[in-house]
């Protein structure tokens, strides 16, 4: 019983998603389609023939910047989950995003400890993967970037504290809200993915931050049974 009911959360999370990406890749789509038609306007001049390959390129990019919020990870007919270990699956994730953390002169500290839970791995690295990437984006002056992992009781307790730009307490109450970005080129999809990939997979997640000071986010898992 208690199997067939995580099944079917899944599958209404996974179609959710499916319907998510989309509607959000019909936009930026939509307006490539039409300053590419633009495009062959008779007698168009240099200058705007310019503008509007610009146009077009920077929806691509936000089409591409949406796929990867949502989409890394995914293979096809990957709705397995699983019992998994949160250190490796953090190391894995962290190798992906140490090439821009190093650009940035971030330090990464990782503090893991072994610890299992229920999920899937592909929800798991994108969810992580979306958390820790705000992390780097908030200290592009360089900073520590500090991920752990612990047991506690039986839960799972991750955390990922960043020495950045920190949140007011509006930002924080709008965290994980569609749309919300501070950001010039954000999508405002990331947080909101990662949410809801915490919920599937049975978890919570606490914010605490200061502006200029950095932000930890802390997420627990239920363990899993051995
Ligand atoms: P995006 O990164 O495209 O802006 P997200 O949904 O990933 O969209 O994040 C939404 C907003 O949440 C960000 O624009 C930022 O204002 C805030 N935010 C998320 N994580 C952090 C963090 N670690 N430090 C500061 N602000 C953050
Ligand atoms: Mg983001």
């Amino acid at each position: 019983m208690r199997s067939k009911l995580v099944k079917v959360e899944k599958m209404e999370v996974v179609s959710q998603l499916a319907a998510s990406i989309s509607h959000e890749i019909r936009n930026p789509l939509t307006v490539v389609k039409g300053f590419i038609q633009l495009l062959k306007t008779p007698s168009l001049s240099q200058d705007a023939k310019d503008r509007y390959i610009q146009i077009a390129l920077d929806e691509i990019n936000r089409a591409e910047a949406i796929i990867n919020e949502y989409l890394t990870f995914a293979k096809p007919s990957s709705n397995k989950v699983e019992r998994l270990m949160v250190d490796d699956q953090l190391r894995k994730v962290i190798q992906m995003l140490a090439p821009m953390a190093h650009m940035n002169s971030i330090e990464i500290v990782e503090e893991l400890q072994p610890g299992a839970i229920v999920g899937n791995i592909q929800y798991f690295q994108q969810c992580f993967l979306n958390l820790i990437k705000n992390s780097i984006e908030a200290m592009p002056n360089g900073g520590t970037l500090t991920i752990s992992s612990c047991l506690h009781g039986n839960h799972v307790i991750i955390t990922i504290k960043d020495t950045g730009v920190g949140m007011t307490t509006e930002q924080m109450n709008r965290f994980g809200e569609p749309y919300f970005s501070t950001k010039e080129k954000g999508t405002g999809l990331g947080t909101m993915v990662a949410v809801k990939m915490i919920q599937t997979m049975q978890g919570t997640l606490h914010i605490q931050s200061e502006v200029n000071k950095g932000t930890t986010l802390t997420i627990t898992f239920p363990e899993a049974a051995n």
